[in-house]
C-alpha cells in the first residue's frame, strides 16, 4: 500500500508543489501549523530518518539544501524551523521521510 506521499510523487493525488527535481519534491502541508508550512520529501521510498543509511548521505544533504532554498523562495527572511518527526514517539504520521519547513510566525520552544 503506497503512502500518501508516494502517491503525491507519482502525481496520483494533487499537491501544491513549490519545488521538484530528480531527487525530491517540496509541497505545502495540507494542515499548516504556521503561515508557511512546506514538506520536503525524497522521491526514494525511505520510511523515516531511522531507515536511512550511509548511502543516503548525499540525498540527506540535498534535502536540507532544498529546505533552505524553499524557505528563501517563500520569503522566510526572519527565520524558520525545520523538523523531522521519526517514529511513534517522534509524532510521525506518514511513513515516508519528510522535512517540515515552518515559518511566518514566531515558533516556541520546546515543542509539545
Ligand atoms: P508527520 O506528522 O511528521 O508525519 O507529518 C505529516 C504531515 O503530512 C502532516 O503535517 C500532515 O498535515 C501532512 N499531510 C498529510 N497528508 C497530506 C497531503 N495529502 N498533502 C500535504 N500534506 C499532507
Amino acid at each position: 500500500m503506497p503512502t500518501i506521499f508516494k502517491r503525491i510523487i507519482d502525481k496520483e493525488i494533487p499537491a501544491q508543489i513549490v519545488h521538484e527535481d530528480e531527487l525530491c519534491l517540496a509541497f505545502h502541508d495540507v494542515a499548516p501549523q504556521a503561515p508557511t508550512h512546506v514538506l520536503v520529501i525524497p522521491k526514494k521510498e525511505l520510511a523515516n530518518l531511522a531507515a536511512v543509511s550511509s548511502e543516503d548521505q548525499a540525498l540527506l544533504g540535498h534535502l536540507l539544501l532544498i529546505a533552505k532554498k524553499v524557505a528563501e523562495q517563500l520569503g522566510l527572511t526572519n527565520g524558520y524551523r525545520t523538523v523531522i518527526n521519526c517514529g511513534r514517539d517522534g509524532g510521525q504520521s506518514v511513513d515516508h521521510l519528510h522535512i517540515h519547513v515552518l515559518g511566518g510566525r514566531v515558533l516556541h520552544w520546546p515543542p509539545g
